[in-house]
C-alpha cells in the first residue's frame, strides 16, 4: 500500500466545502453521475476514433444504496483510470478545481446569487461522505486495477484491487450527519431531479415486466372452462433517466405528437395540454438547445411551479432562469440547454454577460418569430389562442422595446364582439367615425362586458367600436402605446384611448355639433344646487351637461386619467411609488335636457326621492350599489311605484 499527502495550500478543505456548501450538499450525485457520463462519453470516442480496444457495446452507469454498511456506489463503465491518472487527475485536477471553486465562491460572497456551483466536482463527495473510496481499473488491458482511499483528510491511500471489468466504482461511506442519502426514496428525488436526461442510461434498482416472450396459454378443461396461465414476469434493470430527450433532437424529426409528449414527461403534474411551442436550436455564436412551450395562463401572474429548466449538456442546473430568460417569457415552460451560460457567478454578473445577453435576445427573437409565424399561418387559430397568450405577449411589449416593435404585426385587439383587429386594422376601421374635433382618434374599450354593458351599448349605438382590454398589465400598455403612437400608425393623428364608462359617449369623442340646453341659465342653478345638496359631496362631482334628451338622467363616470393612474399603482410600475393612494372619486354627469329635470325642479315634496333613485340607478349600471344602498333603493322602487 502507498500513502500520500495531497499538496494542500488550505490546511483541510473539506471542512470548509462542508461550511460553504450546506444548502446544497445534494448536488454531490449530479457531480459524480457527470463525471461517470464524462469517462462513459470519452470511451465512447476514443473506440469510435480507433484508440481502445475494448468493446463500447452498450454501458451504463449504476447508483446502488448499501443500507447496512452506510454506503452509496455510483458505478461507470467508462474509460477507467490508471494509477497515474488517479494521483494526477484525482490528488492534483480535482483538488485544485475544488480549491478554485471556493475561492470563486468566496469571491462572490454568500448571496444566494450563485447557481449551479458547478465546478465542484468530485469532491464534493466529502460533503455527504468522511471516507470516499475509488475502485478504477482503466480501459488499457495491461494497467492493474487502483483502490484509491481518503477519509478528508490531506491523506490518502493507494492499493492494488481486484476488479476486472473497465470502469470506476465511487463508494461514499456516507457520513453520520448525512444519512439521508441511504434512502431509497431520497435518492431517487435527487436523480429524478438532476439526471432525468442525462446522455447515459442509469440504473437504479430493477423493476418487474411482463416477459415479452411469453404469451400465456389459454386452455380448456374438461367443462369447457377457459384458464390462462399467469404472464411470466421478468426482472429488468430499472432505467431512471431518458438518454435521448426531445431538445437534443432535430426538429425535422420531432412530430406534434413527440412534443406533447415531452411536455408530460417534464412536468407529469400538468394536465393542461400547452398551446404550442418553440423549438431552439443554435451553434453559433453560442450553443443553445431547447423547447419553450406557452401553456395556458389564463389566471393570474402568479409564479408557477412549473417553470422553465435549465441545464448543461443534459446535466439539469437550475429552475431559476432569471437573467437568463427575459422576464416576461419565465411565463413559459420547457427546457434550455447551453454550455455556454457561466454558472459559477452571481446573478448581476450574469445579466452582464455578453453571452447570456446574446442568448436573452436570441430567445425573444425567436418567440417573436413563432407569434409572427403562426399569426400569419392560420389567423383563426391565432385568435382563438389569443386570450390564453396575450399576457405573456402584453408583457412582453411593454418591458422589451425589440418585441414591441415586432409584436406590431401580431399583437391582437379584440373587441367586445369577438372581432380581432391588429393596430394598423383598428385605426384603419375606427378613424373615419372616431375622430373628435382636435383630430384625435379615441380608441374606446371596456376592462368588462357585463359591469360596463351600459356604456358599451351606448357607444355602439353611434356606431363605434368597443375594445375588450381586460389583461391586469392593459393600463401600462395603453400609456405607452399612447405616448409612442406617432411613429406607429401613418395616420399622424395622435391616438386616444378611453375607457367607455370614462365619460358621457358624447363628451369621450366630442364632434362639433353642441347640444342645446332645454335649461335656462337660472333653472341650471338651481338644479346643481338641489343635487349637490342631496349626493354625497366626498364621493361625486356634480357636472351639468346638455345631453341628448334620450340619454340617461344621471350618469356615472370616473376619469380615464384618475382610474387609469390607479390601476397601474396597483400592478405596479415605475413613478407611482409614494404618490399614495388615489381617492374614491367620480363624476356625476346629469344631463340637463333629460326630462326628468324639469320634473325635479317642479317637484315638491318628492325631490330628494327622484334624486336618490336617478343617482342609484347611475350606481347600478356601473356596478356601484350594494349593501344597505341596495336594500333601502328597492324599498324606495316600491314606494315610487305606489
Ligand atoms: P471535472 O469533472 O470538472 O474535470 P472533477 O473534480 O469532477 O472535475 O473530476 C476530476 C477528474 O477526475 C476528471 O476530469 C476525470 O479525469 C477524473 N475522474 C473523475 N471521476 C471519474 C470517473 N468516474 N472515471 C474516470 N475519470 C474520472
Ligand atoms: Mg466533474
Amino acid at each position: 500500500m502507498a500513502k500520500g499527502t495531497i499538496n494542500v495550500s488550505v490546511e483541510n478543505i473539506f471542512p470548509l466545502i462542508k461550511k460553504f456548501l450546506y444548502s446544497d450538499h445534494e448536488i454531490f450525485l449530479r457531480e459524480l453521475i457527470s463525471n461517470a457520463t464524462d469517462a462513459t462519453l470519452k470511451l465512447k470516442h476514443l473506440t469510435s476514433v480507433g484508440d481502445s480496444k475494448v468493446e463500447y457495446g452498450e454501458p451504463k452507469i449504476e447508483v446502488k444504496i448499501d443500507k447496512d454498511a452506510k454506503k452509496l456506489h455510483i458505478i461507470d463503465q467508462g474509460l477507467g483510470m490508471t494509477e497515474k491518472e488517479v494521483k494526477k487527475y484525482i490528488n492534483e485536477v480535482a483538488f485544485s478545481g475544488a480549491e478554485e471553486f471556493l475561492d470563486k465562491y468566496k469571491d462572490a460572497g454568500k448571496d444566494t446569487g450563485i447557481i449551479g456551483h458547478f465546478g465542484l466536482g468530485f469532491y464534493s463527495a466529502f460533503m455527504v461522505a468522511d471516507k470516499v473510496e475509488i475502485i478504477t481499473k482503466s480501459h488499457i488491458a495491461k494497467e492493474p486495477a487502483v483502490h484509491w482511499t481518503c477519509d478528508g483528510s490531506p491523506e490518502f491511500t493507494i492499493d492494488k484491487a481486484d476488479k476486472n471489468e473497465r470502469g470506476t466504482e465511487i463508494i461514499l461511506n456516507i457520513a453520520e450527519d448525512s444519512t439521508e442519502f441511504l434512502e431509497e426514496q431520497r435518492i431517487r428525488e435527487l436523480l429524478t431531479k438532476y439526471n432525468k436526461f442525462m446522455p447515459v442510461p442509469i440504473k437504479f434498482g430493477t423493476k418487474e415486466i411482463n416477459d415479452p416472450e411469453h404469451t400465456p396459454k389459454t386452455s380448456k378443461d374438461k367443462d369447457g372452462k377457459e384458464t390462462t396461465e399467469p404472464q411470466k414476469k421478468i426482472t429488468v434493470d430499472a432505467i431512471i433517466n431518458n438518454p435521448n430527450p426531445a431538445w437534443t433532437k432535430q426538429p425535422k424529426n420531432l412530430k406534434d405528437e413527440d412534443y406533447k409528449n415531452f411536455y408530460i414527461e417534464l412536468y407529469p403534474m400538468q394536465f393542461e395540454e400547452p398551446l404550442f411551442n418553440i423549438h431552439l436550436n443554435v451553434d453559433y455564436p453560442f450553443n443553445l438547445t431547447g423547447i419553450l412551450y406557452f401553456p395556458k395562463l389564463t389566471t393570474n401572474l402568479d409564479v408557477q411551479k412549473d417553470r422553465i429548466q435549465l441545464y448543461q449538456n443534459q446535466v439539469f442546473v437550475t429552475d431559476n432562469v432569471e437573467g437568463i430568460v427575459p422576464d416576461f417569457l419565465q411565463m413559459l415552460r420547457g427546457v434550455i440547454d447551453s454550455p455556454d451560460i457561466p454558472l459559477n457567478v452571481s446573478r448581476s454578473y450574469l445579466q452582464a454577460d455578453g453571452a447570456v445577453k446574446k442568448i436573452s435576445s436570441y430567445i425573444t427573437k425567436k418567440v417573436a418569430d413563432k407569434l409572427q409565424s403562426l399569426f400569419k399561418k392560420d389567423r383563426e387559430e391565432f385568435e382563438k389562442k389569443w386570450n390564453d397568450i396575450k399576457i405573456v405577449i402584453e408583457y412582453g411589449m411593454l418591458s422589451e422595446e425589440k418585441f414591441y416593435e415586432k409584436a406590431q404585426k401580431f399583437a391582437l385587439y379584440p373587441t367586445v364582439d369577438d372581432t380581432y383587429f391588429t393596430f394598423d386594422e383598428l385605426i384603419e376601421k375606427i378613424k373615419p367615425v372616431q375622430t373628435d374635433k382636435d383630430k384625435n382618434i379615441v380608441v374606446l374599450y371596456a376592462g368588462n362586458k357585463e359591469e360596463q354593458h351600459s356604456y358599451i351599448q351606448a357607444a355602439k349605438e353611434k356606431g363605434y367600436e368597443v375594445l375588450l382590454l381586460d389583461s391586469p398589465i392593459v393600463s401600462h400598455l395603453i400609456q405607452k402605446i399612447e405616448s409612442g403612437n406617432m411613429e406607429l400608425s401613418d395616420s399622424k393623428q395622435p391616438i386616444k384611448f378611453a375607457r367607455v364608462d370614462s365619460d358621457h359617449i358624447d363628451n369621450l369623442i366630442k364632434k362639433d355639433e353642441e347640444q342645446i340646453s332645454k335649461l335656462s341659465d337660472e333653472e341650471k342653478e338651481k338644479l346643481k344646487e338641489i343635487v349637490e345638496n342631496i349626493v354625497p359631496k366626498d364621493k361625486y362631482t356634480v357636472q351639468l351637461e346638455a345631453l341628448d334628451s334620450n340619454a340617461n338622467p344621471f350618469i356615472i363616470t370616473q376619469p380615464e386619467f384618475m382610474r387609469r393612474m390607479k390601476e397601474m399603482q396597483q400592478t405596479g410600475g415605475g413613478g407611482f411609488m409614494g404618490m399614495g393612494g388615489f381617492p374614491e372619486m367620480y363624476n356625476l354627469v346629469v344631463n340637463t335636457n333629460n326630462d326628468l329635470m324639469q320634473k325635479i325642479l317642479k317637484a315638491k315634496a318628492k325631490k330628494e326621492e327622484y334624486v336618490n333613485q336617478a343617482l342609484d340607478l347611475a350606481r347600478l349600471s356601473q356596478n356601484l350599489l350594494q349593501g344597505e344602498d341596495l336594500t333601502s333603493f328597492i324599498k324606495r322602487s316600491f314606494e315610487l311605484m305606489k
